[in-house]
């Protein structure tokens, strides 16, 4: 059984989601570096959600999303698929809140995200990624066994928690001139833009995706949901095909504009990201951070002496990968 409730969530809700999640999800620092307010001429603000529980701001949307469910769903349990960070924020979510968590994964995911996911308690059922649809079996579970799909980004109730993060920053440091956020499927995005309706409705917001996974961009442009084939990215995080049915009219009505990073310069965003906060962040974790440097780069009179929030949304990389990607391993 699959519920996606379709209302659009409201600022009211990512308020109401920050009450649930009081408590249950950490209130993440907000990182500041003179060096690089000095240099490009503004006060940037990071919201560090790598340092999130299960590291990254996933957490939000699977524990709101959990919490939002009746008794009897509750009991029966939930199904995701995913590799990433959306399968381990479940699965802990999940576990605190003592539903029962069923995870749909590639058999040759990474050994070290199947043992974390395992270790939050969820089941594991595997599946060929060349010969299966992981969409096919989650639904077949879900119709079987009566479990509930938490879908990674196009439900309210996610979205409204991921949107918790950005109340956040606003509730801690006021109102902001512009605010970069990263983008895959959008929730975080769309959840962002409704924080900024709440409590700093002036504020300019850019997504920022991968240039090989600029699926949003296309859309923006061409006013409907555009596909594209799977992208090849470092930034698995936000490699996704398309944007939501309730994510993409949020962001077609209140995004500013939707920029795009190449590879490469994720991979300079990142070491410099490490040098200048002394925090390791995944590739997908930088996209906004190096998206607002370009855009600051192509047009510093827009930006000057501008206050800019800057989401950093994951930190799950393995520390070799980290070494050989910046070059220093
Ligand atoms: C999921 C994810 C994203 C993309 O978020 P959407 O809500 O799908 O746009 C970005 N960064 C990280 C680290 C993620 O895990």
């Amino acid at each position: 059984m699959t519920t996606t409730p379709d209302a659009r969530p409201t600022p009211d809700d990512v308020r109401a989601a920050a009450e649930i999640l009081h408590g249950a999800a950490h209130r993440t620092p907000v990182l500041t570096s003179r060096l690089t307010d000095a240099e490009l001429g503004a006060t940037v603000l990071v919201k560090a959600e790598n340092l999130q529980r299960t590291g990254s701001f996933k957490f939000r949307g699977a524990f709101h999303t959990l919490s939002r469910l009746d008794a009897g769903r509750r009991r029966a349990g939930v199904v995701a698929y995913s590799s990433g960070n959306h399968a381990q924020a479940l699965a802990l979510a999940a576990q605190l809140q003592e539903v029962p968590a069923t995870i749909v994964m590639p058999q040759d995911a990474p050994a070290s995200k199947i043992a974390a996911t395992r270790g939050y308690g969820a089941r594991i059922v595997h599946y060929d990624r060349y010969t299966e649809d992981r969409a096919v079996i989650a639904a077949e579970l879900a119709d079987r066994s009566g479990l509930t799909l938490v879908p990674p980004y196009d439900h309210p109730h996610v979205i409204a928690g991921q949107g918790t993060a950005v109340l956040e920053l606003l509730e801690d440091h006021g109102p902001l001139d512009a605010l970069f956020v990263c983008l895959g499927g959008g929730g975080l995005l769309s959840g962002s833009l409704l924080a900024v309706q709440a409590l700093s409705p002036g504020c300019a917001v850019f997504g920022v995706e991968p240039e090989a996974s600029d699926d949003g961009r296309q859309s923006l442009r061409a006013g409907r949901i555009v596909s594209i084939p799977q992208p090849r990215t470092i930034a698995d995080g936000a490699a996704t095909r398309h944007l939501g049915d309730l994510t993409f009219p949020i962001i077609a009505e209140h995004v500013t504009d939707v920029l795009t990073v190449p590879d490469d310069a994720l991979i300079t965003a990142m070491a410099l990201f490490a040098s200048r906060y002394k925090v390791v962040v995944e590739p997908t974790g930088v996209l906004a951070f190096c998206g607002m440097r370009a855009a600051i780069a192509a047009d510093p009179e827009r930006f000057a002496g501008k206050r800019i929030g800057v989401t950093v949304s994951g930190g799950n990389v393995d520390l070799d990968r980290f070494a050989s990607l910046v070059g220093t391993g």
